[in-house]
């Protein structure tokens, strides 16, 4: 271990997560090829594995969420087109815009708690066939949803946005970046999801520990798009089965031990619910990430976030008062304990501005 290991606490993201030694050779005996060229023998058995997980026909391998997002919706989108999705979507908040400047898409946004919705806003917003009006192409789920605190979609709710959307004539994709906390937080199977769904994506660089790629699954046909707008959207790698073999580390060894990032996030949430000038509803803790705000006699999240990182306690402003630390890999239930004992101490006075 570093001594960075020992002594900071980074609950920034569950993408900060190092690889493990195990995975790392993992990574030293991966057998690759020119994936441009189709021949990396570690890309492929990934893409067959994520394909037979999601119970799809085929997968892509791609470098980022957002490039799995982007690329499943030029995949399946025209230039004018409409996505409806929740408001507080990644694809709306952190994606740079990316479905306007790389597939000239708008997008219509859903409301709700937590980052749901249900079936009526997909009846209200879609719109009529009309020479006047964009074409409502694509219904978006995130599954956990991220800005929505980390929140499970409950699957009877699934049934019914993917049924009012197909009824509507629109394709559905799930973005499932963290559809593996989803699964194991329900002991659901990533099919059971994804059948609703005709593209599917998922990333191994979150909760799963890899150093970096996603993948989307769907049909033949649809998947083949996807690999052609991963090339121009430069996202077509050579010897990328050194990340694939990682993925595949990660898929085999990492996904059940997901349930211990949730464990950790309730017992990061009920210390802090502890914590007076702080407020957070233990019970909205559904997955790894925990949402809390700093009441504004204490400080402003971003100097509450800066005086704690000066206490090796690293978190992220997500609003004015707002929060968020995220439970992963690198984090055990002693080091929670830690930082609620730091969070506490830091804010027992006002925080410096
Ligand atoms: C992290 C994330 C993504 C995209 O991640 P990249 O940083 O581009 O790999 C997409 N969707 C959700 C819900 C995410 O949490």
């Amino acid at each position: 271990m570093t001594s960075r290991e020992h002594s900071v606490i980074d609950l920034r993201s569950d993408t900060v997560t190092r690889p493990t030694p195990e995975m790392r050779k993992a990574i030293e005996r991966a057998e690759v090829g020119d994936d441009v060229l189709g021949d990396d023998p570690t890309v492929i058995r990934l893409q067959e594995r994520v394909a037979e997980i999601m119970g799809k026909e085929a997968a892509c391998f791609v470098p980022t969420g957002t490039m799995a997002n982007q690329t499943s919706i030029r995949a399946q989108c025209e230039h004018g087109d409409e996505i409806l999705c929740h408001e507080d979507s990644h694809i709306v908040h952190y994606e740079t815009g990316s479905p306007a400047a790389l597939s000239g898409c708008m997008v219509r946004p859903a409301r709700g708690e937590g980052g749901l919705f249900d079936e009526d806003q997909v009846r209200a917003l879609h719109r009529p066939d009309s020479i006047h009006a964009p074409r409502m192409r694509l219904l978006i789920v995130e599954n956990t949803h991220n800005k929505g605190g980390g929140t499970i979609w409950p699957i009877a709710q699934i049934e019914r946005v993917t049924r009012a959307a197909k009824e509507l004539g629109m394709r559905r994709h799930l973005d499932g970046a963290r559809i593996w906390n989803a699964c194991a937080a329900t002991g659901m199977s990533p099919k059971d999801y994804a059948q609703h769904f005709d593209t599917i994506s998922c990333c191994f660089s979150k909760g799963l520990g890899a150093p970096a790629g996603s993948a989307v699954a769907g049909d033949r046909a649809t998947i083949a798009r996807v690999a052609r707008f991963r090339k121009m959207f430069g996202g077509t790698m050579r010897q990328s089965g050194v990340l694939a073999a990682a993925a595949i580390y990660a898929l085999d060894h990492h996904r059940e031990r997901l349930v211990e990032d949730h464990a950790n996030a309730k017992r990061l949430a009920s210390g802090l619910a502890e914590i007076p000038g702080v407020r957070l509803d233990p019970r909205s803790v559904q997955t790894n990430m925990v949402f809390f705000d700093v009441i504004p006699e204490i400080g402003t999240a971003a100097a509450v976030c800066q005086t704690l990182r000066a206490r090796n306690v690293w978190m992220l402003p997500n609003g004015p008062q707002r929060i968020r630390a995220v439970c992963h890999l690198d984090v055990n239930a002693a080091m929670i304990d830690r930082a609620v004992a730091v969070i506490a101490e830091a804010l027992s006075a006002p925080v410096p501005a």
